[in-house]
């Protein structure tokens, strides 16, 4: 059996699509002989078969990636060239854009014009940006006095286990391999099963950039199966996952095993609070962007609105007017299509039981509450569903959706917006909308969040941390803060005088 496939995706592109495992910058079947099929959210139908790796895949790759942290065609590159490695793959994926864009449509549902412009710009410039890095990871020089100094050497941490999600595959593939492989790591990544396409396609670019055999390892495959061999491998020294708080927590149960290095980015039920002296059509256009973009299938997704009450029914109208002229609902190969399908069946029949959920607890219904059938009565779309009247306790209200499914609810003062804003076991994001720039410093200390974000929302970007306090996750990624997370310190004493 050969493992790649000539397909045509539904724009008319045509193109090779790797189905293997990639261990050692080569293709290879899953050892099990188990297999994964990807189906396209937007009408049902079968992309194609890939292989679906397990325990013993991952014993190899992790023998590679191993191999390959101690061989000196990486371990002794310098630093620079590592560098100019990073940057010759995003020239790479950048050449590959358009085909990239095409299979991310066609595997994850997302609209291609968000996928091209956005999503892949976003890859190349997150691989760019930490290649540009890989020679700027310095120790430091510490003086204690005439008799002693100490210095710090900036090391790799080993071989890494990356397990990423369905969301943004390309992009959470780019926020975990740059900062790793700008300090000299090497790599295990498992795509999520249920959009391995574009990540298959990424691997042949690495062999094409020069990276030496086993620095990277894709190893799709389930969760249960390849996801858990890599949290629990004694041979993995790092796990950074991004994924549901539920599957962090087993990942971080896991990884105990031998004390692996953490970082999780999980869920999040992110507040935005619009004041009464915001700008008013500004946020309601940010508070649309904060939670219909990517079908609502964002962890930073601004999916709790609270409205103070002197523009509470004006903010009600306007994002209801906004939602009908903007969330173009439909095929996302489509130029104007906003919205396209959600990722799985799964995922739409989890939206539409929290759309059955706040009908019974008694919210008002504003908009939505119900699939969006497509003119071929296929796909799992969902019209953008927005509920009003929402009290703190309903469970609409408290719970990560991840759809496009936002509530609304109103408050009377700042205190008691922060109070609210903070009732919650998540810390992700947070946006605020005031014109009081006082007021906006003030509360943005004051809410418990990974991210604030002042008169916008979701405008997150390579160059800036990311990543949440309390149960949405532990450590940063991306900017200079996603270095401390590949990189450990270690410390060199050097006695300068006579003992004894
Ligand atoms: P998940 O967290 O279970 O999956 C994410 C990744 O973890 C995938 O690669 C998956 O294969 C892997 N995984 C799953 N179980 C594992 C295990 N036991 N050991 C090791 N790896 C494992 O997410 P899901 O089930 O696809 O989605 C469920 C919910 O998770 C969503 O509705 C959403 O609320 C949330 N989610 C959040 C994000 C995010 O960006 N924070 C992304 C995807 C899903």
């Amino acid at each position: 059996m050969s493992l790649s496939i000539e397909l045509t995706a539904p724009n008319g592109l045509k193109y090779t699509q790797p189905t293997g495992l990639w261990i050692n910058n080569e293709w290879r079947k899953a050892k099990s002989g188990e297999k994964i099929t990807s189906i396209n959210p937007s009408d049902e139908s079968e992309i194609t078969i890939v292989e679906a790796g397990g325990p013993e895949d991952v014993d190899d790759a992790v023998a590679a990636a191993r191999a390959a942290f101690k061989d000196s065609a990486w371990r002794d590159m310098s630093p620079t060239d590592r560098g100019n490695l990073m940057i010759k793959f995003s020239q790479l994926i950048e050449q590959h854009a358009e085909t990239l864009a095409a299979i991310e449509t066609w595997d994850n549902g997302k609209p291609y014009s968000v996928a091209l412009s956005e999503d892949l710009q976003e890859v190349i410039g997150t691989i760019k940006y930490y290649g540009g890095y890989a020679d700027k990871v310095h120790g430091q020089v510490i003086d204690t006095g005439s008799a002693k100094f100490a210095y710090t050497i900036r090391e790799p941490i080993g071989v890494c286990g990356q397990i990423i999600p369905w969301n943004y595959p390309l992009a959470m593939a780019a926020w975990k391999l740059g900062p790793a492989l700008a300090c000299g790591n090497t790599v295990v990544l498992k795509p999520a099963e249920q959009t391995p396409l574009s990540i298959l396609y990424l691997a042949n670019l690495i062999k094409e950039a020069g990276f030496p055999p086993g620095v990277i390892n894709i190893v799709n495959g389930y969760g249960r199966s390849a996801g858990a061999a890599i949290a629990q491998h004694l041979g993995i020294d790092k796990i950074a996952f991004t994924g549901s708080t539920a599957t962090g927590r087993e990942i971080m149960k896991m990884a105990a095993v031998n004390m692996k290095n953490i970082t999780l980015e999980t869920g999040g039920k992110s507040p935005l609070l619009v004041f009464d002296d915001a700008d008013l059509e500004q946020a309601v256009k940010w508070s649309h962007i904060g939670i219909m973009s990517n079908q609502g299938q964002i962890c930073t997704a601004t999916s709790r609105i609270l409205v103070q009450e002197g523009v509470y029914d004006k903010f009600i109208a306007q994002f209801k007017e906004h939602l009908k002229t903007t969330s173009i609902v439909g095929d996302p190969f489509k130029e104007d299509t906003f919205q396209g399908p959600q990722v799985t069946k799964a995922q739409y029949d989890r939206v539409l039981g929290y759309i059955e959920t706040g009908k019974s607890e008694g919210a008002t219904l504003l908009a939505g509450g119900e699939p969006f059938k497509d003119v071929n009565g296929k796909g799992f779309f969902i019209a953008p569903t927005v509920f009003t009247n929402v009290k703190d306790s309903m469970k609409i209200y408290r719970e990560e959706v991840f759809g496009p499914f936002v509530v609304i609810a109103s408050f009377k003062t700042e205190d008691e917006a922060i109070e609210r804003a903070n009732d919650t076991t998540y810390g992700l994001g947070s946006a605020l909308f005031t014109r009081d720039i006082t007021k906006a410093h003030k509360l943005a200390r004051r809410i418990e969040a990974g991210m604030v974000w002042i008169n916008s929302s979701n405008d997150s970007d390579f160059r800036i941390p990311f990543g949440g306090v309390k149960m949405s996750g532990i450590g940063r990624e991306l900017g200079e803060a996603g270095l401390e997370a590949y990189s450990q310190k270690k410390a060199v004493h050097v006695n300068l005088g006579t003992w004894l």
